[in-house]
């Protein structure tokens, strides 16, 4: 199929991880898993007789060709191909099949997902993972979705001060996300310096992947609502294209101060979020969408949170006005596509 085709179909394929938990695994069951991993293990690392399932073997090879030797210190998951697992969704909890060398039709596992798989969705690869004495697997999986015809658009403006914010044009107040997230960071960035000043550093790392396991809770949920609203309202949703945040002219300490945000991560979310359900996602250029007045298109000053503009007096919340300038900036893209959205509600 031609890109132009594809692009004219009324469909898209969208991906997403389902994260499941291994349940109660028998002591043999456990013995085969870990012996399997722990093979797929010194596989990774070079031991090329290890005893490991053949297809699982060429899942590996593929990935060591992908990483190009660079191989990481710690374990890496266990990979599936997915025509080598099974997953049986008639019963709960679910059953899944895996497969290990040497025992014929693998182990059979149930497993608790934290969504349920569906009869129209398709397995791709899975991984297995071990934390602690706990095994997950993460299986990825695809939908074919109908494409939504957007009469809206809400624009996402990324911040320091707020993670995110969001316009409406069906609706002119602005909503600012992010505030839990500030308080999370900033307990921990206190929490980590005391922590170095007693040269904990074992405490510290543990810490990093509590804050990790927290910050990814926090945004999974931000994204969760946006993409809800996104979806309530008919809106297609629109970003930042973030070039400016790793290369940008703005100095040293700012960029140091950006690249710790997870904006990324963020944008990431909505978007996979935002497929799975048909939602149009557009990323317009976020250059000078911070400096330039949404009202009269003039340059303007930024001081602490207020945007103010000399040229037509015009003064709001600076983050609210990036916002505006990313909505103005996809529906002039989207009229110029031919799409015919709604009059937006300006304030
Ligand atoms: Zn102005």
């Amino acid at each position: 199929m031609s890109f132009s085709e594809s692009e004219k179909s009324n469909y898209v394929t969208a991906r997403k991880t389902i994260k499941a938990k291994i349940l109660e695994l028998k002591r043999e069951e456990e013995e085969l898993l870990r012996r399997e991993y722990e093979s797929f293990q010194r596989y990774l690392r070079g031991e090329k007789s290890a005893m490991v399932y053949s297809a699982t073997k060429q899942a590996a090879e593929r990935f060591l060709r992908r990483l190009n030797g660079k191989l990481k210190e710690g374990e890496y998951p266990l990979m599936l191909r997915n025509d080598t697992y099974r997953i049986e969704i008639e019963q709960s909890p679910y059953l899944l099949k895996i497969p290990v060398y040497g025992v014929w039709g693998g182990i059979r596992v149930p497993i608790r997902t934290h969504e349920p798989i569906t009869g129209d969705m398709g397995l791709k690869e899975a991984k297995v993972i071990r934390r602690g004495n706990e095994w997950f697997i993460h299986i990825c999986v695809e939908k074919k979705v109908e494409k939504r015809i957007p009469k809206n658009v809400l624009a996402i403006d990324m911040g320091i001060r707020w993670v995110a914010t969001t316009v409406n044009s069906s609706n002119p107040v602005p909503k600012f996300y992010g505030r839990e997230l500030r308080r999370v960071r900033g307990r921990f960035f206190y929490l980590r310096r005391s922590l170095a000043m007693k040269r904990a550093y074992g405490a510290i790392k543990k810490i990093g992947d509590r804050e990790r396991r927290m910050v990814n809770d926090i945004l999974h949920k931000i994204s969760r609502r946006i993409v809800d609203e996104a979806l309530e309202t008919d809106a297609m949703i629109a970003m930042g294209n973030l070039k400016g945040i790793r290369d940008g002219d703005r100095g040293k300490r700012f960029n140091r101060k950006l690249n710790g945000f997870p904006y990324r991560k963020l944008s990431k979310l909505i978007e996979y979020k935002a497929r799975w359900l048909g939602i149009k996602v557009i990323k317009v250029n976020e250059k000078n969408t911070s400096k330039l007045c949404h009202k009269c298109g003039n340059r303007g000053t930024r001081k602490g949170s207020l945007f103010k503009c000399q040229s037509c007096n015009y003064s709001c919340n600076a983050d609210y006005n990036g916002a505006m300038n990313i909505m103005k900036r996809a529906i002039r893209y989207m009229w110029m596509a031919g799409a015919e959205l709604t009059q937006p509600i300006t304030r």
